[in-house]
Protein backbone atom coordinates (compact mmCIF):
# COMPACT_ATOMS: atom_id res chain seq x y z
CA UNK A 1 0.00 0.00 0.00
CA UNK A 2 2.66 2.32 0.91
CA UNK A 3 5.19 1.63 -2.13
CA UNK A 4 1.27 1.88 -4.33
CA UNK A 5 0.74 5.39 -3.20
CA UNK A 6 4.64 6.59 -2.94
CA UNK A 7 3.99 5.71 -6.91
CA UNK A 8 0.92 7.32 -7.26
CA UNK A 9 2.44 10.68 -5.53
CA UNK A 10 5.26 10.46 -7.74
CA UNK A 11 3.09 10.59 -10.97
CA UNK A 12 2.99 13.79 -11.15
CA UNK A 13 5.52 15.70 -9.20
CA UNK A 14 8.91 14.66 -8.91
CA UNK A 15 9.66 17.73 -6.93
CA UNK A 16 6.42 18.53 -5.34
CA UNK A 17 7.91 18.44 -1.50
CA UNK A 18 10.84 20.60 -2.51
CA UNK A 19 8.66 23.11 -4.13
CA UNK A 20 6.60 23.25 -1.52
CA UNK A 21 9.48 23.80 1.23
CA UNK A 22 10.49 26.39 -0.92
CA UNK A 23 7.38 28.27 -1.04
CA UNK A 24 6.93 27.89 2.90
CA UNK A 25 10.86 29.42 3.52
CA UNK A 26 10.73 31.81 0.79
CA UNK A 27 11.08 35.19 3.01
CA UNK A 28 14.12 33.52 5.15
CA UNK A 29 16.14 31.73 2.90
CA UNK A 30 17.44 31.70 -1.18
CA UNK A 31 14.95 29.57 -3.02
CA UNK A 32 16.20 26.46 -4.80
CA UNK A 33 15.34 28.43 -8.18
CA UNK A 34 17.90 31.14 -7.37
CA UNK A 35 20.27 28.76 -6.53
CA UNK A 36 19.97 27.30 -10.31
CA UNK A 37 19.76 30.35 -11.83
CA UNK A 38 15.78 30.50 -12.21
CA UNK A 39 13.70 33.20 -11.00
CA UNK A 40 11.20 30.76 -9.83
CA UNK A 41 11.41 26.73 -9.69
CA UNK A 42 11.19 25.04 -12.51
CA UNK A 43 8.07 23.26 -13.71
CA UNK A 44 7.42 19.45 -12.00
CA UNK A 45 8.71 16.61 -14.22
CA UNK A 46 5.11 14.67 -15.26
CA UNK A 47 5.88 10.66 -15.67
CA UNK A 48 4.42 7.94 -15.92
CA UNK A 49 4.83 4.84 -13.90
CA UNK A 50 5.84 1.44 -16.21
CA UNK A 51 4.55 -1.97 -15.25
CA UNK A 52 7.04 -3.80 -14.09
CA UNK A 53 9.55 -1.07 -13.38
CA UNK A 54 10.40 0.75 -10.32
CA UNK A 55 11.82 3.65 -13.25
CA UNK A 56 9.19 6.23 -14.29
CA UNK A 57 8.88 7.54 -18.03
CA UNK A 58 9.35 11.53 -18.11
CA UNK A 59 6.69 12.89 -20.45
CA UNK A 60 8.07 15.71 -23.05
CA UNK A 61 4.90 16.51 -25.27
CA UNK A 62 1.83 15.02 -25.69
CA UNK A 63 0.68 14.67 -29.29
CA UNK A 64 -3.09 13.58 -30.05
CA UNK A 65 -4.34 12.04 -33.03
CA UNK A 66 -8.17 13.08 -34.25
CA UNK A 67 -10.26 10.72 -36.08
CA UNK A 68 -8.73 7.43 -36.20
CA UNK A 69 -11.25 5.45 -36.19
CA UNK A 70 -13.37 5.38 -39.63
CA UNK A 71 -16.81 5.03 -37.83
CA UNK A 72 -15.63 7.78 -35.35
CA UNK A 73 -15.02 9.95 -38.15
CA UNK A 74 -18.43 9.52 -39.30
CA UNK A 75 -20.09 10.07 -36.18
CA UNK A 76 -18.20 13.34 -36.10
CA UNK A 77 -19.82 14.65 -38.99
CA UNK A 78 -16.42 13.70 -41.23
CA UNK A 79 -16.20 11.63 -44.64
CA UNK A 80 -13.65 9.33 -44.17
CA UNK A 81 -13.11 9.00 -48.02
CA UNK A 82 -12.13 12.51 -48.09
CA UNK A 83 -10.82 13.69 -45.04
CA UNK A 84 -7.92 12.16 -43.09
CA UNK A 85 -6.97 11.77 -39.55
CA UNK A 86 -4.99 15.09 -38.33
CA UNK A 87 -3.25 15.94 -35.20
CA UNK A 88 -3.83 18.39 -31.70
CA UNK A 89 -2.05 18.85 -28.32
CA UNK A 90 -2.02 18.80 -25.42
CA UNK A 91 0.00 19.61 -22.07
CA UNK A 92 2.75 17.50 -21.10
CA UNK A 93 0.90 17.88 -17.16
CA UNK A 94 -2.54 17.22 -18.75
CA UNK A 95 -1.03 13.76 -18.23
CA UNK A 96 -2.64 12.53 -14.53
CA UNK A 97 -2.82 9.19 -13.01
CA UNK A 98 -6.00 7.40 -13.65
CA UNK A 99 -6.33 6.29 -10.29
CA UNK A 100 -6.65 10.03 -8.42
CA UNK A 101 -10.11 10.75 -9.83
CA UNK A 102 -11.40 12.95 -12.67
CA UNK A 103 -12.30 16.48 -11.07
CA UNK A 104 -15.41 17.54 -13.87
CA UNK A 105 -13.92 20.53 -14.92
CA UNK A 106 -14.77 24.33 -14.94
CA UNK A 107 -16.58 26.14 -18.31
CA UNK A 108 -18.40 22.77 -19.08
CA UNK A 109 -21.38 21.20 -19.11
CA UNK A 110 -20.83 18.38 -22.25
CA UNK A 111 -18.02 16.26 -20.67
CA UNK A 112 -17.01 13.83 -23.33
CA UNK A 113 -14.88 10.36 -22.70
CA UNK A 114 -13.12 9.16 -25.22
CA UNK A 115 -11.15 6.16 -24.47
CA UNK A 116 -7.73 5.82 -26.72
CA UNK A 117 -4.10 3.46 -27.19
CA UNK A 118 -0.95 5.71 -26.10
CA UNK A 119 2.12 4.96 -27.62
CA UNK A 120 5.19 6.68 -25.86
CA UNK A 121 8.43 6.95 -27.37
CA UNK A 122 12.31 6.17 -26.62
CA UNK A 123 13.64 7.93 -29.23
CA UNK A 124 12.74 9.94 -32.26
CA UNK A 125 13.70 12.35 -34.97
CA UNK A 126 12.07 14.07 -38.09
CA UNK A 127 11.29 12.27 -41.27
CA UNK A 128 11.03 9.06 -39.75
CA UNK A 129 10.05 6.03 -42.31
CA UNK A 130 7.47 3.82 -41.74
CA UNK A 131 9.89 0.87 -41.79
CA UNK A 132 11.88 2.19 -38.98
CA UNK A 133 9.25 4.24 -37.06
CA UNK A 134 8.22 1.03 -34.02
CA UNK A 135 11.51 1.15 -32.84
CA UNK A 136 11.23 4.32 -31.24
CA UNK A 137 8.68 3.00 -29.23
CA UNK A 138 9.26 2.28 -25.81
CA UNK A 139 5.63 1.07 -24.62
CA UNK A 140 1.82 1.29 -25.31
CA UNK A 141 -0.59 2.22 -22.76
CA UNK A 142 -4.62 2.90 -22.15
CA UNK A 143 -5.61 6.65 -21.60
CA UNK A 144 -8.32 9.04 -21.93
CA UNK A 145 -8.66 12.24 -23.96
CA UNK A 146 -11.28 14.00 -21.88
CA UNK A 147 -13.41 16.65 -24.26
CA UNK A 148 -15.01 19.59 -23.39
CA UNK A 149 -17.93 18.91 -25.88
CA UNK A 150 -19.90 22.16 -25.88
CA UNK A 151 -16.48 24.06 -26.51
CA UNK A 152 -15.51 22.30 -29.07
CA UNK A 153 -18.76 22.87 -31.12
CA UNK A 154 -18.73 26.28 -30.17
CA UNK A 155 -14.94 26.31 -31.80
CA UNK A 156 -15.72 24.15 -34.94
CA UNK A 157 -18.84 26.61 -35.48
CA UNK A 158 -16.67 29.30 -35.72
CA UNK A 159 -13.63 27.64 -37.44
CA UNK A 160 -11.46 28.37 -34.79
CA UNK A 161 -9.15 26.31 -32.58
CA UNK A 162 -10.28 24.01 -30.21
CA UNK A 163 -7.45 24.00 -27.56
CA UNK A 164 -9.86 25.09 -24.70
CA UNK A 165 -11.92 21.81 -25.60
CA UNK A 166 -9.38 19.22 -25.37
CA UNK A 167 -6.08 20.90 -23.45
CA UNK A 168 -7.76 21.85 -20.36
CA UNK A 169 -5.97 20.60 -16.90
CA UNK A 170 -5.82 17.32 -16.61
CA UNK A 171 -7.80 16.24 -19.48
CA UNK A 172 -4.97 13.16 -19.70
CA UNK A 173 -6.13 10.49 -17.14
CA UNK A 174 -3.72 7.45 -18.00
CA UNK A 175 -2.93 4.37 -16.63
CA UNK A 176 0.22 2.35 -16.40
CA UNK A 177 2.81 1.94 -19.50
CA UNK A 178 3.59 -1.50 -20.84
CA UNK A 179 7.13 -1.48 -22.62
CA UNK A 180 7.54 -3.57 -25.19
CA UNK A 181 10.86 -5.11 -24.60
CA UNK A 182 8.43 -7.41 -21.99
CA UNK A 183 4.64 -7.11 -23.92
CA UNK A 184 5.57 -6.76 -27.34
CA UNK A 185 3.74 -3.96 -29.39
CA UNK A 186 0.29 -3.47 -29.56
CA UNK A 187 -0.81 -3.29 -33.27
CA UNK A 188 -4.06 -5.29 -32.90
CA UNK A 189 -6.69 -6.02 -30.24
CA UNK A 190 -10.23 -5.12 -28.72
CA UNK A 191 -10.02 -1.40 -27.22
CA UNK A 192 -13.40 -0.98 -25.36
CA UNK A 193 -15.09 1.78 -23.02
CA UNK A 194 -18.02 1.25 -20.48
CA UNK A 195 -19.40 3.96 -18.45
CA UNK A 196 -21.57 2.85 -15.29
CA UNK A 197 -20.93 -1.02 -16.55
CA UNK A 198 -22.89 -0.07 -19.96
CA UNK A 199 -20.34 -0.19 -22.75
CA UNK A 200 -19.90 2.03 -25.20
CA UNK A 201 -17.12 1.51 -27.35
CA UNK A 202 -15.76 -1.61 -28.23
CA UNK A 203 -13.75 -1.96 -31.66
CA UNK A 204 -10.25 -2.73 -32.45
CA UNK A 205 -6.92 -1.21 -32.81
CA UNK A 206 -6.96 -2.72 -36.32
CA UNK A 207 -9.21 -0.46 -37.82
CA UNK A 208 -7.30 2.35 -37.06
CA UNK A 209 -7.03 5.06 -40.43
CA UNK A 210 -3.40 5.44 -39.50
CA UNK A 211 -1.54 2.71 -37.62
CA UNK A 212 0.88 3.66 -35.62
CA UNK A 213 3.97 3.29 -37.60
CA UNK A 214 1.85 5.99 -40.08
CA UNK A 215 0.96 7.75 -37.41
CA UNK A 216 4.51 8.01 -35.92
CA UNK A 217 6.22 8.64 -39.70
CA UNK A 218 3.38 11.47 -40.53
CA UNK A 219 3.75 12.99 -37.42
CA UNK A 220 7.67 13.81 -37.59
CA UNK A 221 6.89 15.14 -41.12
CA UNK A 222 5.65 17.97 -38.98
CA UNK A 223 7.66 17.75 -35.70
CA UNK A 224 11.28 16.67 -34.85
CA UNK A 225 10.09 13.74 -32.27
CA UNK A 226 11.95 12.90 -29.19
CA UNK A 227 11.89 10.58 -26.22
CA UNK A 228 9.33 11.51 -23.53
CA UNK A 229 6.62 12.42 -26.79
CA UNK A 230 3.47 10.10 -26.00
CA UNK A 231 0.64 9.73 -29.01
CA UNK A 232 -2.86 9.70 -27.80
CA UNK A 233 -3.92 7.32 -30.86
CA UNK A 234 -7.44 8.29 -31.32
CA UNK A 235 -10.81 7.05 -30.07
CA UNK A 236 -13.22 4.08 -31.55
CA UNK A 237 -16.86 5.10 -32.19
CA UNK A 238 -19.32 5.73 -29.25
CA UNK A 239 -18.52 9.14 -27.67
CA UNK A 240 -20.94 10.72 -24.98
CA UNK A 241 -21.04 12.17 -22.00
CA UNK A 242 -20.75 11.57 -18.50
CA UNK A 243 -21.21 13.14 -15.22
CA UNK A 244 -19.79 14.20 -11.63
CA UNK A 245 -20.38 10.58 -10.22
CA UNK A 246 -19.86 8.19 -13.38
CA UNK A 247 -17.43 5.47 -13.28
CA UNK A 248 -15.78 4.96 -16.88
CA UNK A 249 -13.62 2.09 -17.61
CA UNK A 250 -11.29 1.67 -20.74
CA UNK A 251 -9.23 -1.13 -21.74
CA UNK A 252 -7.18 -2.88 -24.63
CA UNK A 253 -6.15 -6.50 -24.76
CA UNK A 254 -2.77 -6.63 -23.18
CA UNK A 255 -2.49 -3.01 -22.25
CA UNK A 256 -4.56 -3.77 -18.73
CA UNK A 257 -8.08 -1.46 -17.82
CA UNK A 258 -8.17 1.92 -16.35
CA UNK A 259 -10.73 2.86 -13.89
CA UNK A 260 -11.04 6.55 -13.83
CA UNK A 261 -14.39 7.84 -11.61
CA UNK A 262 -15.70 11.65 -12.27
CA UNK A 263 -15.53 13.77 -9.08
MN1 LIG B 1 -9.36 11.83 -29.03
Amino acid sequence: MNNKNESRRKFLTGSAAVAGATVMGAAIQPSLAQEQGYVFNPPAVTSMEIVGSSERFPVRRVFCLGRNYRAHAIESGDNPDETPPFFFIKPRDAVVDSRDGFPYPSMTSELRYEGEMIVALKSGGSNISEADALDHVYAYGVGLDMTREDRQHEAQALSRPWAISKSFDKSAPCGPLYPVENHGHAISGRIWLSVNGDIKQDSDLDLQRWSVPQGIAILSRHYELTAGDIIMTGTPEGIGLVEKGDVIRTGIDNLGEIEVRVI
